[in-house]
């Protein structure tokens, strides 16, 4: 019986970890998504006022986006470390090889690590997932 317990209370704490970080990663995602966005416009920006300003284009005309760029980047790259420690803390928590669950997978171009068919950034790296 206290074995049915420990085996019912480690299967409740892994749906926990699972959901909370199933939530976590999804809002950084989405916060990638956004940037990845901001990025698009930005570079159009960029790109119009090269055209329309081409007779007499100074890069000072874009050096503000341009600063914004990089600083977008930054922060993916950020968002995308705080997917990976998510993943490690799960990791950590669980026991390895607990991250995924059964189900077709897809695996990451980048570091070839197994995520569930579904995913559009791996779980490991954070690298965006193609199919
Ligand atoms: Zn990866």
């Amino acid at each position: 019986m206290a074995g049915f317990m420990e085996n019912l209370n480690k299967g409740l704490a892994t749906i926990n970890v699972k959901t909370s970080n199933l939530m976590e990663s999804s809002k950084y995602k989405t916060a990638i998504t956004n940037k990845e966005d901001e990025i698009r416009s930005l570079m159009q920006y960029i790109g119009e006022t090269v055209y329309l300003n081409r007779s007499n284009f100074s890069i000072n005309m874009i050096s503000q986006q341009l600063s914004e760029i990089e600083e977008k980047y930054a922060a993916i790259e950020d968002l995308k470390k705080q997917i990976e420690q998510l993943a490690e803390n799960e990791k950590n928590i669980l026991g390895a090889g607990a991250t995924i669950a059964d189900g077709p997978k897809i695996f990451c171009s980048q570091c070839g690590a197994p995520n569930t068919a579904d995913s559009r950034f791996c779980e490991k790296c954070g690298a965006k997932i193609v199919d």
